[in-house]
């Protein structure tokens, strides 16, 4: 037989597209359409539903950018119509290219009653079926008229990205308000017709099925009379029924198919959007699930359910009844589906505290899996949190977006810093957006790389950030591919039930030890400095108020500030979402975040000072030194306060050879007349840090414009170019006693660095004002080390990485996250760069030929300048504080770095106060000193193995303890672990290499 396949092929394609696809509404009348702009920002429902509207007609242009425009339609169906299916199709100016990222509308009915959402390929809403003729029709619809930030240009800078900035046009133009007769014979065979089309373009052309599939859309095709689809469609689907019978092949892969939509909690939105974006896609989610009774959707992030409670009640009284029919699911058990490199560890911990929690305390659900499918790496630390929160397993796809390495697994076991192991799935479909295409679903039968030990894969199924969710197409797609020969097999079901399959059929599955390193999206390590250090103190501020609020609600029955505590964590878990802590969202987000974070500071500022002046007693003449670290300093125990006096600062005298030299005895520093670091002597050990012939607190400055996502991505080329900023305007002593000031100008920006010796350590102080665009900033300490590998910190521990790259792997981590240090060591000698505020940094090595030596080279990441999608980023004043620790181990590394980020606090007062937990062995970190979230009054002190060794240490409490408990992270007493025993007011405790513990103390 002759090859016929592009012919049929084609003219598949265009009798779909041209004339079964407008058949589907083949009658239809307009509407009355009225609107009202709001003019600010959004308004109630109620002031929405009653303002007055005016006159609009489609072809007219609507929708300032970020504006709110309530539509009012009003029509009657045509008697004609009696007996048939109508709708009402309602198009504010979609571009169905794209299905979310524009404008988008939540449909109400007169009565404030939310009826569905409005999005690109969902602009439909059901009248009657059938209508008698005659019925009125009244529908409001609030549309919100967000810009398209990202275009078919992407990446291009735009004023859009803010509400100030962004101006008036009109975005959009209205295209269509009409009531239509839906004829469902109709739409069916063109979901007949995609599903069967798609899959036969996936088919090997050597095989039958392909042709058999192609031979009856041919009979169909010929079935139809295009002057009459809609007499003929029937006829058409009696074609197609047979080969729409033939079942799957018994091997073939099993796909569950989970309704979602990705909703970005902030991204090229403001926040306040996204609140209107959940629920619109859960208005339309629970009408889908009335529907359509095998469909099931999945929706995670906390926050986003929260917020529909608090801003939506119509619509969360919709979504609690689908919750309890067990059709919509809580997934992900998170606050946010947040970043997990630069959460700190209680952090990171609290993200699954205050998600499961809210699912438990709604609705009794608690879920058992990490629904993470978007965020940017996975942090080692990660796995030992989530086995911690009581759960145990993972999804992510985001791993498929790697530039280089193709991750070999799609189901193993993924092993965390601590050995822990928990069941990890990546979706093979490598989408979070899965429409059900067949291209799709055959991607993902052949993507995936456990064949023949595995079966199943899971596919979130539903358009995100404004698409609105799953749609009817993709269900009724989904049914045909159920048990479809060719095709892989297809089932709506939770998370819960793909694990609990997966989990079954591959009880071995292979092992992946350490980072779930993205080799992609780098620079949102450094992007939005202000972010991200209102992150770290945001963190480190919250510790200290848990820790003294705690403290004297102990000893002074001080009232323990359990509500604000909880609202200021759900604020900064909610900044820590993938998009805003990295700094990937728009100039709205990050100028909000910024406002947020000094608010949030100053609370947290006003309970510790509340709390350290019920502890401090009644003034006198004293100053107490209050210590929030978790290792003693300066004579003050950690946890505590004490009187003790300022630190000991190195001095200061002229350099021979010109600049300065800083010394305290432990450490000599020579800067040079360049304001450089030419030598830090560890006198101790006799030994020099810096390689020789170079300098470290070198400022380096590269061009930085990477192929895409600019704020997301540095490309490797841009080691290619660098400038050394080795000319300084000034060298000379600063204003504080014992300090070295260095001024620098480059480009249209300036530098002035501090820079002090201090208890052995380097103190650089940098403040810099930031007028560059699209270029990196990093400061360099090239150190006489020569070692393979160093370790970077995490959350409960640290991670190693290399400092070659002799692998692809290797190399693909040219930066990387670290939290509070980077330690290198050879054995007996090592040296800590420790931040305050800086994640980015990167690690190389050469081998010199003066002395054969190695120069391991290490470089913090201050600020980039990317012009997408905020083209003002990181504009303006900064200021980041680092510490050079020569003759650090791993030990001082962690110590040094917590000193850094919790300066101590002096508090006037002469009552010294007693830690409420102290620890006699410092290679264990308490991380957060709490009462217990419940309002028992219980004292919950969580603590880790930091070092990577073994601990033993006795826990000793400074209140009375009448029983102690081992818990989860939601202070819940652990099952089959047996708690220590008390004894002389301490317990024993004996920790595996970074192993994590909470205790949970009551008190009489
Ligand atoms: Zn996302």
């Amino acid at each position: 037989m002759h090859d016929d396949r592009a012919l049929v092929e084609n003219r598949l394609k265009r009798v779909l597209d041209e004339r079964i696809r407008p058949a589907v509404y083949p009658a239809s009348t307009p509407l009355d359409v009225a609107v009202w702009h709001a003019p600010g920002e959004p308004v109630p429902v109620a002031e929405g539903l009653t303002a007055s509207p005016s006159p609009i007609a489609v072809g007219d242009a609507w929708g300032a950018p970020w504006g709110t425009s309530w539509f009012t339609v009003t029509g009657t169906v045509p008697a004609e119509w009696a007996g048939r299916t109508v709708e009402a199709v309602l198009d504010l100016g979609f571009d169905e290219n794209m299905p979310g990222f524009q404008c988008e509308g939540l449909v109400y009915r007169p009565d404030g009653g939310p009826v569905k959402g409005l999005n690109p390929r969902n602009q439909w809403v059901r009248i009657g079926s059938p209508v008698e003729g005659g019925e009125e029709v009244r529908l409001h619809i609030e549309a919100a008229s967000n810009p398209v930030i990202l275009d078919y240009h992407p990446f291009l800078p735009t004023k859009l990205g803010d509400r100030e900035t962004a101006g008036s046009e009109p975005q959009y133009t209205l295209a269509r308000m009409d009531l239509a007769v839906f004829d469902e014979t109709v739409w069916r065979l063109v979901i007949d017709l995609e599903v069967l089309g798609e899959l036969m373009a996936e088919l090997p052309v050597d095989g039958a099925r392909r042709w058999e599939l192609l031979r009856a859309v041919e009979r169909a095709l010929d079935a139809i009379d295009l002057q009459d689809v809609n007499g003929t469609a029937a006829a058409a689907r009696a074609e197609l029924a047979g080969v729409l019978a033939t079942p799957a092949a018994p091997s073939a892969h099993r796909i569950s198919a989970v309704g979602h939509a990705h909703i970005d909690s902030a991204w090229l939105w403001p926040l306040r959007e996204t609140v209107r974006k959940v629920a619109r896609t859960a208005s339309n989610m629970t009408a889908l699930l009335e529907d359509e009774p095998e469909f099931v959707f999945a929706m995670s992030q906390a926050q986003q359910w929260a917020w529909i409670k608090e801003h939506r009640p119509e619509v969360w009284a919709r979504v609690v009844k689908a919750v309890t029919d067990g059709r919509f699911v809580p997934a992900g058990g998170m606050w946010v589906e947040s970043d997990t490199n630069m959460p700190g560890s209680e952090a990171m911990a609290r993200q699954f505290v205050h998600g499961k929690r809210f699912f438990l305390d709604e609705f009794g659900i608690e879920n058992e899996e990490a629904w993470l499918p978007d965020t940017f790496g996975f942090a080692a630390g990660l796995p030992q949190i989530i086995k911690a929160a009581g759960s145990k397993r993972l999804l992510t796809q985001k791993i498929s977006w790697s530039q280089v390495n193709k991750f070999p697994h799609h189901t193993f076991l993924w092993e965390g810093i601590d050995g822990t192991r928990i069941f990890t799935h990546f979706p093979p479909v490598d989408t979070y957006n899965c429409s059900m295409k067949g291209g799709e679903i055959a991607h993902a039968a052949r993507n995936f790389k456990d064949k023949g030990v595995a079966r199943h894969s899971l596919a979130p199924t539903g358009w995100g950030d404004g698409g609105g969710g799953t749609t009817r197409e993709m269900v009724a797609k989904a049914a045909r591919m159920r048990d479809l020969e060719g095709s892989a097999t297809v089932v709506w079901e939770t998370p819960a039930e793909f694990f609990a399959k997966a989990e079954a059929e591959y009880p071995a599955p292979p092992v992946w030890v350490g980072e779930l390193y993205l080799e992609l999206h780098r620079a949102t390590l450094t992007s939005q400095a202000k972010t991200k250090q209102g992150n770290r103190r945001s963190e480190s501020l919250l510790r200290e108020a848990e820790l003294w609020a705690a403290t004297a609600a102990v000893r002074t029955g001080f009232a323990y500030p359990h509500e604000r505590l909880d609202r200021i964590w759900k604020t900064v878990l909610l900044h820590q979402f993938h998009d805003i802590l990295p700094g990937s969202s728009i100039a709205w987000v990050h100028r909000e975040a910024e406002k947020t974070y000094a608010a949030v500071a100053a609370e947290l500022n006003e309970i510790i000072g509340d709390a350290q002046r019920a502890l401090a007693g009644d003034a006198g003449s004293g100053e107490l030194v209050f210590n929030a670290a978790p290792h003693t300093r300066n004579g003050v125990p950690a946890g505590g306060a004490a009187m003790a006096p300022a630190p000991a600062r190195g001095g200061l005298r002229a350099r021979d050879e010109g600049g300065y030299v800083l010394e305290d005895g432990l450490l000599r520093v020579e800067i040079d007349d360049r304001g450089l670091v030419v030598s830090a002597r560890d006198l101790r050990a006799g030994r020099e840090t810096v390689a020789p012939g170079q300098a470290a607190n070198l400022l380096q400055i590269h061009p930085d414009f990477p192929n895409m996502w600019d704020a997301w991505d540095v490309d490797q080329f841009y080691r290619n170019t660098v400038t050394d900023l080795v000319d300084a305007d000034e060298v000379t002593p600063g204003e504080e006693p014992g300090s070295v000031r260095v001024v620098r100008s480059f480009g249209r920006s300036r530098v002035t660095q501090v820079l002090t010796v201090e208890a052995g350590r380097l103190d650089i102080r940098t403040e810099v004002d930031w007028h560059e665009t699209e270029k990196f900033l990093k400061l360099a300490f090239p150190l006489d080390v020569h070692t393979d590998r160093y370790a970077s910190e995490s959350q409960y521990g640290h991670a190693f990485r290399a400092t070659h790259t002799n692998t692809s792997w290797e190399a693909a981590k040219f930066e990387a996250c670290n939290h509070k240090f980077v330690h290198l060591e050879e054995p007996g000698w090592g040296v800590a760069l420790v931040t305050d505020s800086t994640y980015g940094h990167d690690v190389t090595r050469t081998v010199r030929a003066s002395d054969r030596g190695t120069t391991t080279t290490l470089r913090v990441s201050l600020l980039r300048a990317p012009r997408f999608p905020d083209p003002e980023t990181d504009q303006g004043v900064h200021r980041f504080r680092h510490a050079l620790v020569p003759g650090a181990t791993i030990g001082d590394a962690v110590r040094e770095g917590w000193f850094l980020n919790l300066p101590e606090r002096r508090v006037a007062g002469d009552a010294e106060v007693a830690p409420l937990v102290t620890v006699d062995d410092d290679a264990i970190v308490v991380t957060a000193v709490k009462l217990a979230d419940d309002g028992s009054g219980d004292v919950v002190v969580r603590f880790h193995e930091s070092r990577g060794g073994r601990a033993r240490a006795r826990i000793s409490t400074g209140f009375t303890a009448t029983g102690v408990a081992v818990t989860d992270l939601l202070e819940r007493p652990l099952a089959g672990t047996a708690a220590p025993e008390p004894a002389d007011g301490s317990v024993a405790v004996s920790l595996r290499p970074f192993e994590l513990v909470t205790l949970r103390f009551s008190r009489s």
